[in-house]
């Protein structure tokens, strides 16, 4: 679309001239008839269908309007709308958690008996889900154990599987993949690339652009801000009609009204605050790294990686991190329980910083195997770098280590 310099009018319709994504945050996906500033609440359960033959082709998908708010719900349809526009799709659907929309589209593309082709760098219930659960449906995924290696991809794929799946940047390694690459890989053999995008949010990388087909979305992290959990899939119009009218509606994932107004306003920050956890997460990084008592610091900034890393995602890697203590899950127990400003709690991307040993907690699931085939040590402690002064997080780390 041509840019066009000029005053917003009054109207609220999606505007005529291209927005840039920090203005997306707030405006993105408003259309005609949107009337309210904020977005509104519907705390409600059904809408008036009007009359008998409209009902009919509501139920059928046969026209678009609010029927049931397990089904849609106009709070519900501008979180949607905006998550869209964020991330260049045409489409998206909330759902109650990351975890319902990473099983919805797994049922929807992969169910009676699909196969599914996945890196082995996952949050660690999604890799229970695939290891676990998803084969007593009947299906099956491959867990790629070198997923920087292309050729372990094309290796894995077999007629019947359904889509590849990576989550870029990975918890707890923080591993950056390239999208483009395992796109084109996926498309070769004609299926949809998936791409769990939690960790870098639009603020920082849109995967869509990259030739993705289907984005996933836990908006428990930087998008709710610490403060609801939620979760969403992106895509084209036709996939999210189709999985909204089956899996969507016959399973009853969807996310509350009032969870998807907090949503909304907290996205209307994304941007500056994913600027400071990068910033943040930095500092901290280059002062871990040359610690004495830190064998190891992950995060895509420092390392042999870090030109390809930067390359990939030029607007940085947020604010997640981990590091290695020398002497493993009893020294690291030892920094963990010192530390005074950083809580120890189970998310990602919230204000305050958080501190979590994933080998017993996000990832206790994985055998001591798999731990090491993820790349996740005993030592490793993960760190969710929030938004106070860096200089105080790193007095608090230094005091912390200073007691092995
Ligand atoms: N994807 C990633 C990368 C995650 O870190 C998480 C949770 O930590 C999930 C998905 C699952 O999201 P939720 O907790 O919203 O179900």
């Amino acid at each position: 679309m041509k840019k066009r310099r000029s005053s917003p009018k009054n109207a609220p319709a999606e505007k005529p001239w291209f927005l840039r994504q920090k203005t997306l945050e707030i405006h993105g996906g408003s259309i005609d008839g949107d009337r309210n500033l904020r977005p509104g609440l519907y705390r409600t359960t059904a809408f008036a269908l009007g009359s008998f033959e409209r009902g009919r082709r509501l139920f059928a998908g046969e026209e678009r309007g609010f029927i049931y708010t397990r089904i849609n719900n106009p709070s519900v349809d501008t979180l949607e709308r905006r998550l869209a526009t964020l991330e260049k799709g045409e489409a998206c659907i909330a759902t109650s958690s990351g975890m319902s929309a990473v099983t919805l589209i797994a049922l929807h593309l992969a169910s009676s008996r699909g196969h599914i082709v996945a890196s082995n760098r996952l949050y660690g219930g999604v890799f229970h889900l695939f290891r676990e659960e998803l084969p007593k449906l009947g299906i099956h995924v491959t867990l790629v154990e070198k997923p920087f290696d292309l050729h372990a991809w094309e290796k894995a794929i077999r007629p019947t599987t359904k889509f590849l799946y990576v989550e870029t940047p990975s918890n707890p390694v923080i591993d950056v993949f390239d999208i483009a690459a395992l796109a084109r890989i996926a498309h070769e053999h004609h299926i949809p690339l998936v791409v769990d995008s939690t960790l870098s949010t639009p603020a920082l990388e849109q995967p869509l652009t990259k030739g993705a087909d289907i984005v996933v979305h836990s908006l428990s992290k930087y998008m709710g801000d610490g403060e609801v959990i939620g979760g969403a899939l992106v895509g084209t119009q036709e996939l999210m009609d189709a999985v909204r009218l089956s899996w969507f509606r016959d399973t009853g994932p969807c996310i509350s009204p009032d969870n998807a107004v907090v949503l909304c306003y907290h996205i209307e920050s994304l941007f500056a605050r994913m600027h400071e956890h990068c910033e943040n997460a930095l500092a901290v990084g280059r002062y871990l790294s040359r610690h004495p008592k830190v064998r190891k610091v992950f995060y895509p900034a420092f390392g042999p990686d870090a030109r390809r890393n930067k390359k990939l995602m030029p607007a940085g890697f947020g604010g997640l991190m981990a590091f290695e203590v020398y002497g493993g899950a009893k020294k690291a127990k030892i920094v963990l329980e010192n530390l005074k400003l950083f809580w120890h709690a189970p998310n990602i991307g919230e204000a305050r910083s958080l501190i979590i040993h994933p080998a017993t907690t996000t990832h206790g699931q994985l055998t001591p195997k798999e731990l090491r085939h993820a790349n996740i040590p005993e030592g490793m402690l993960r760190l969710s770098i929030g938004r106070e002064d860096p200089k105080d997080l790193i007095y608090d780390l230094g005091q912390a280590l200073s007691k092995i």
